[in-house]
Order: C-alpha cells, then sequence, then structure tokens
C-alpha cells in the first residue's frame, strides 16, 4: 500500500475509521424502493459487466458519518481561522450558495437562446455594472476565469492597443513585491517583463520608474495595495509617469478588499483592473477553482474587450460584433455561477457596506500586525491595508524558520498564513486575516502566536517537528510537486 492510501490508512487508523471498502457488508443498502409494479426485463448479456463493480455496500447513515469526518480532516473558512495572505480567504456566505442551485441558474445551458436567458444576461449584466462602478472605469468583461487569467486578457488587450497604433513595444514593467502571476502574464501575452525595484520603504522606487520607463515599454503592472499590503502613496505620480511616455497602467485588483467604496482605481490613472470574485466577493476557493477574473478597462481600451460582451438595449444581448476584439478568452461567458455568487454578495451588501468591507479588513490587520511586531519583526514599519507580513528572520539564529512557525499553527487549528512572499522580505509571513473575523478570533490568533514564539525559545524542537495533531505530519513540499500522486492506488 502506497502513496495516498497509506498516508490516509496511518490517519484513518489513528482517528478508528475505516475504509469504505472495509465498511461494506454484502446486501446492505443506503435507499429502500418500493417494489416493482412494471415487468421485470433481463439485459442481455452483451451489455452487462463480467463481474460486478466493486461498489461498497452500506447504510445512508454509515455514508453520512464517513463522509463527513472525511470533510472534516482538512481546514476549511467553516472550521477555522484562514488568515492566508494574499488569497482573501474570507467567509462565503451560505445565501450564495442558494443562488448559485435555484434552477433558473444552475440548469441553463450555453447554448440556450438569449431570449431564454434574459434573467442570466441581467444578472451578468447587472454585476458588471456594480463592478464597474466599484473601480469607476467604462467597460467590463467577465470572462476570465481567474485573476491570472483576467491579467493576461488586459495584457493582450494593451498588446491590441499599440498593435493598432503601430507601434511596437517590448516590456511590461513588474515590481519585485509582484505576484508571480504578473510576470507569467507579461510572458503569455507577448512582452517581456521589466523588474521595478522597490525603495527602503517597500513602495515604488520612483526615481527608478523614471530612468526604466521608455518608449520601449508598454506599461506598468502595479498592486495596490502591494503584497507587503502598503497602499502606494505615489499611485497618481507613478501613473502620470508612465502615461508621459505613451504607456498603459494596469491594477492587479487581487487586493480590492482593501479599497471597497474607498478608492477608485479610475479616478487614480488606472487603464485597467482585474478583480478576484472568489477573493474580495466570496466564492469558495480553498480548493482551487473555479473563480472569475474580470477586467474592467477605459473607453481606449473598451473597443479590444474579449467577445462576447453583454449590452442591455430592449433586451439584454451578447454582442460579438467588434472587429478589434481579442477574441475569447475562455469557453462560453467565463464562469457565470461564480457571477450568481458575487453578485449575490453584492447585493446583499449594498452600495452603502461596501466601504465597511474594507475598512473592517484593515482595522483587523493593523490589530494583528500591531499585536505581534514586537514578538517577530515588521521590516516596514507603520500601518497597512488589509494585509501585513512579518518576518520570522530573528529566529533564524536559533535555528527556527517560518516554515517551522506555519507549522505549528496548525496544530492549533488554525490554517498558517503565507509564507516566504513577497520576495524581498526574509522569512516572510504573509497575514490576512480578512473582514470576516470576529476580535475574539483575532485575539485567539495572537495569543496562539505569542506562544509559539516562547516555544522557539523554550522547546524548539516542538515546532521543528510540527505540525503533531493534523491528520498528516510534516510533508515533503518538493517531492510533492515533483512527483504528483493523483490517484488513490499509486
Ligand atoms: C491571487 C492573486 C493573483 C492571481 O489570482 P488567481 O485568481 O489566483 O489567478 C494575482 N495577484 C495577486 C496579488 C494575488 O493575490
Amino acid at each position: 500500500m502506497t502513496g495516498l492510501l497509506a498516508v490516509l490508512r496511518k490517519y484513518i487508523g489513528k482517528k478508528n475509521m475505516e475504509l469504505i471498502s472495509e465498511i461494506s457488508k454484502p446486501g446492505r443498502k443506503g435507499y429502500s424502493l418500493p417494489a416493482h409494479d412494471v415487468p421485470k426485463v433481463e439485459i442481455s448479456m452483451e451489455f452487462r459487466r463480467k463481474t460486478a463493480a466493486a461498489l461498497p455496500e452500506i447504510s445512508e447513515p454509515q455514508i453520512m458519518r464517513h463522509f463527513v469526518n472525511l470533510s472534516a480532516l482538512n481546514h476549511h473558512i467553516d472550521k477555522d481561522f484562514y488568515p492566508l495572505g494574499s488569497c482573501t480567504m474570507k467567509y462565503n456566505p451560505k445565501i450564495n450558495e442558494e443562488a448559485a442551485r435555484i434552477p433558473g441558474f444552475a440548469h441553463i445551458h450555453p447554448f440556450q437562446p438569449e431570449e431564454t436567458v434574459q434573467g442570466a444576461l441581467q444578472l451578468m449584466y447587472e454585476c458588471g455594472e456594480s463592478l464597474r462602478k466599484i473601480v469607476n472605469l467604462d467597460a467590463i468583461t467577465l470572462q476570465p476565469a481567474a485573476g491570472a487569467q483576467g491579467e493576461f486578457t488586459a495584457i493582450s488587450m494593451f498588446r491590441a492597443h499599440f498593435n493598432k497604433k503601430s507601434e511596437s513595444r517590448t516590456y511590461i514593467l513588474v515590481p519585485d513585491s509582484a505576484h508571480g502571476t504578473n510576470p507569467a502574464s507579461v510572458n503569455f501575452s507577448g512582452f517581456k517583463p521589466l523588474t521595478l525595484p522597490s525603495n527602503e520603504h517597500g513602495l515604488v522606487n520612483v526615481d527608478k520608474l523614471k530612468e526604466l520607463m521608455t518608449y520601449d515599454v508598454a506599461g506598468l503592472m502595479l498592486t495596490n495595495p502591494n503584497t507587503l499590503g502598503l497602499f502606494e502613496k505615489n499611485v497618481k505620480l507613478i501613473n502620470d509617469i508612465v502615461h508621459a511616455k505613451g504607456g498603459l497602467i494596469y491594477l492587479d485588483g487581487a487586493n480590492m478588499n482593501a479599497l471597497l467604496g474607498i478608492s477608485q482605481p479610475g479616478m487614480l490613472g488606472f487603464d485597467a483592473v482585474h478583480f478576484n470574485l472568489h477573493k474580495t466577493f466570496s466564492t469558495p476557493h480553498g480548493g482551487g477553482g473555479p473563480g472569475a477574473g474580470p477586467v474592467a478597462v477605459t473607453k481606449t481600451l473598451a473597443p479590444f474587450l474579449p467577445v462576447p460582451i453583454i449590452v442591455k438595449e430592449e433586451k439584454y444581448k451578447l454582442k460579438y460584433d467588434m472587429p478589434d476584439s481579442i477574441g475569447k478568452v475562455q469557453s462560453f461567458y467565463g464562469n457565470f455561477l461564480v457571477i450568481v455568487r458575487a453578485y449575490t454578495f453584492l447585493r446583499m451588501v449594498g452600495e452603502q457596506g461596501l466601504s465597511q468591507i474594507s475598512k473592517s479588513a484593515i482595522l483587523n490587520a493593523n490589530y494583528i500586525i500591531q499585536s505581534l511586531k514586537d514578538d517577530y519583526f515588521l521590516q516596514y514599519p507603520g500601518f497597512c491595508m488589509h494585509e501585513g507580513v512579518l518576518s520570522c528572520k530573528r529566529l533564524k539564529n536559533i535555528g527556527i524558520r517560518t516554515l517551522d512557525v506555519a507549522k505549528r499553527l496548525l496544530d492549533f487549528g488554525m490554517h498558517a498564513p503565507t509564507v516566504y512572499f513577497p520576495l524581498i522580505v526574509s522569512e516572510a509571513l504573509m497575514i490576512e486575516p480578512t473582514d470576516s473575523e470576529s476580535k475574539e478570533t483575532l485575539d485567539r490568533f495572537i495569543t496562539v502566536m505569542k506562544r509559539i514564539r516562547k516555544e522557539a525559545d523554550e522547546n524548539p524542537d516542538i515546532l521543528k517537528t510540527a505540525p503533531h495533531n493534523t491528520p498528516v505530519r510534516r510533508m515533503d513540499e518538493v517531492k510533492a510537486i515533483k512527483e504528483l500522486k493523483l490517484t488513490w492506488n499509486q
């Protein structure tokens, strides 16, 4: 017995749980149906299996308990705190799920004629309009399936814009604190990334920007607040410098949770911005997808949007007649049910509630960072926005690394923060509590973090061998990535 099964087995043994195939008893059933009242028909041998499928035979309560217990082995936001920086793991209200399961949304087909799906188109149109107004830009596409694909979409539109003007430019500037998807999107769109260094305050080095911003640079990808959780105070100046050379500016909007109802990217001079609906507007994303990464743009870039866009005339329509469009970036119209969830969230919060989200997120982050900065280390002092980055570098001389602290946190039932990102902070611990957590939860996290700091001095081995209470102990993360085992019996 190898791989995942062995791992599961180890834990299941510990918890006194059995594999589902082991609970199975011949003839046991999870359903009861009334007796036949129609003649029995034998299926021809030709269509039958040679041997019966090895399906477990168990009762309904057994199957429920089995899967409920399995679901609780992993961490998730409904279980406890999940302060994974940059990822905005906020609580996802269950009303979103109710809306996404309404048959009129869940059971429609993307090939249905427009006139039979007017409600769906209206929802998409209105969701797009709400998002567009939040950032104060002119047009929007809901098609990209994630933030990274939103980046790719927008930078491809930058390319189309310069092609239309018969200008050939080579580079896109990307700050050294940026998320890894930024340089990847630049490459995918046919440009080359050019690294823009940060200054001693963790912000864009404006002098360096002036030097690097030439007519060979198509634009800049800025994250604001940046990945250190710091607001780029010189954002207007930065955008003016790029525009003065005919460049375009992209806002990586993954950190929109800090800006809602407070700051509008369109007013600050951004030409394009993506949203991560699964982050800011609460679609579950702990397990990967599906997500959505709508992109809002200025009038100048609007003709290049992916087709179709949704327009409101007498009826809602899908508009394909856009000769300068970059084409489609995703099958059909994007991840529709994620848009239903985001729309529900937006409507529940209301326009008035938007700024409250960001204010709470900012307050929560500062409460944690200020409470822990003396125990750990804050490389860029001062207040942060919706997330903050501590460092464990002071623990290095006693042989403790950030990874050890992160793993020890798991023993207390909380997910670890993001580690070793952004790259410009050594031994980084990036904490994003989000707006949805209570002060009691924040206090519990702070208490645990202080306790771990004390343990580092008094009992470092407990950190080095952590986690102790999780289904599986410390993983070989390199091996896990290099030798993927995706089935149970490999
Ligand atoms: C999450 C994130 C992205 C990428 O978004 P995905 O939806 O995961 O593709 C890009 N930039 C930043 C700063 C992010 O936090």
